[in-house]
């Protein structure tokens, strides 16, 4: 980090890494000459295998630098080994070991978020193509993904909805697919799709037909198990409360916020325990449900909780964004708290999350 990111450079500046959270593609590329987008993958895959604690130093180093995290394909690229033919694996998964190409995720719609099973988009056989009609929403930074992963059903009339749905990859350059960017609260852009008579070829498919509930429920547990890993990017969040904090004797000697602080910390620490179970499991091959629904609540929330309490404990210089000339830690807390929307909707609500905790971890009832 030292070598590659500079907080002063005006590109690199503190402030860009939230802007471009995640996505900052030259960033990303750099990461890959380097082998650090792939220390997740196996050894078999090109990968480093690192252990559990090695990944989470690994994203509390860029947190702590303010650098993006680099990577937007380690779910397409985990579903792809799981998956994927030897053809797909061979096309994707240098590049994306590279950072070469991005995904984004086009599975809520209009009408089903929570609800997935129920999406209307629609993947016809026609000769040796698949014709896409339907529309998207909510995907995350489209505008800027070379592919969509796209959840389509693939049979109409299948018994139960989740039977008759299939993936594929589609080009975002494909003729018919029209991208409608959006700005969201937090922001960052989030796009509708219109896919229109969409032309992709037999072969970007992923997995088998009408089977696409398996791959969309494992690479949507790599999702959870990823936005976990937002407690890298909430305990670098809170190591800054802590250090305004300190700065300041008032607040510092005020009983009420070491309270707080001190609860938060715990409540840190926890959300690393929880991520540090779920990347244990897949690395043993398992794949993490009510686990990394855990995790992923847990974490979602905290972030809300000390976007919160950064803004209680700062006082109103802290309420302003980073526009603003008096801002305090120019305007990140502000921005940390618009940031959570993302972390508790985002992969699932924390509601959908306690409903897998409670059906798939404690056998309760549907
Ligand atoms: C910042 C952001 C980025 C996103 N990026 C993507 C993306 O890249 N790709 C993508 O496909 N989607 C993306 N999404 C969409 C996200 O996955 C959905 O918003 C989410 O799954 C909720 O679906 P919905 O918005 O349709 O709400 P709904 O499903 O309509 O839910 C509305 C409310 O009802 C509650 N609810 C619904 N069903 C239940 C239930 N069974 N039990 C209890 N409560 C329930 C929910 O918790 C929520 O509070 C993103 C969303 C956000 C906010």
């Amino acid at each position: 980090m030292k070598e590659n990111w500079s907080g002063d450079s005006p590109r690199h500046e503190q402030d860009h890494a939230y802007e471009e959270w995640g996505y900052d593609t030259q960033f990303t590329r750099l990461l890959g000459s380097k082998g650090w987008n792939t220390m997740s993958w196996p050894r078999e895959y090109g990968g480093q295998g690192r252990t559990p604690y090695e990944q989470l130093a690994f994203m509390e180093e860029i947190q702590q630098a303010g650098a993006p995290m680099g990577g937007r394909g380690d779910i397409q690229a985990h579903a792809l080994m799981a998956f994927g033919t030897a053809e797909q694996q061979a096309e994707f998964l240098p590049k994306l070991a590279r950072g070469e190409i991005t995904f984004c995720l086009g599975y809520s719609e209009p009408g089903s978020g929570s609800d997935l099973a129920s999406m209307q988009t629609t993947a016809e056989r026609d000769g040796d193509e698949w014709v896409i009609n339907g529309q998207k929403i909510w995907t995350t930074a489209a505008e800027k993904a070379d592919y969509i992963w796209l959840a389509a059903r693939t049979d109409r009339n299948a018994v139960r909805p989740h039977a008759g749905l299939s993936i594929f990859i589609v080009p975002m350059n494909s003729p018919g697919l029209t991208v409608r960017p959006s700005m969201a609260m937090y922001g960052h852009t989030f796009c509708q799709e219109f896919l229109d008579n969409v032309r992709v070829p037999a072969s970007a498919l992923v997995g088998k037909l009408n089977d696409g509930w398996t791959v969309l429920t494992s690479a949507l547990a790599t999702e959870r198990m990823m936005m976990g890993s937002f407690i890298a990017n909430a305990r670098a969040e809170f190591e800054r409360l802590v250090r305004c904090v300190r700065d300041k004797t008032v607040l510092a000697n005020d009983g009420a916020v070491r309270d707080r602080i001190g609860a938060l910390a715990a409540e840190v620490e926890a959300g690393r325990q929880l991520f540090m179970k779920s990347i244990a499991m897949a690395e043993q091959g398992k794949v993490p449900i009510h686990e990394a629904a855990m995790s992923k609540a847990f974490t979602g929330e905290l972030t809300e909780r000390l976007g919160q309490a950064a803004l209680d404990i700062l006082g109103t210089g802290a309420t302003l964004s980073e526009d603003a000339e008096s801002a305090i830690a120019s305007g990140r807390f502000e921005r940390l708290l618009r940031y959570a929307i993302l972390t508790v909707i985002g992969g699932g609500t924390a509601e959908i999350q306690r409903n897998l905790i409670a059906q798939r971890g404690l056998g309760l009832p549907r």
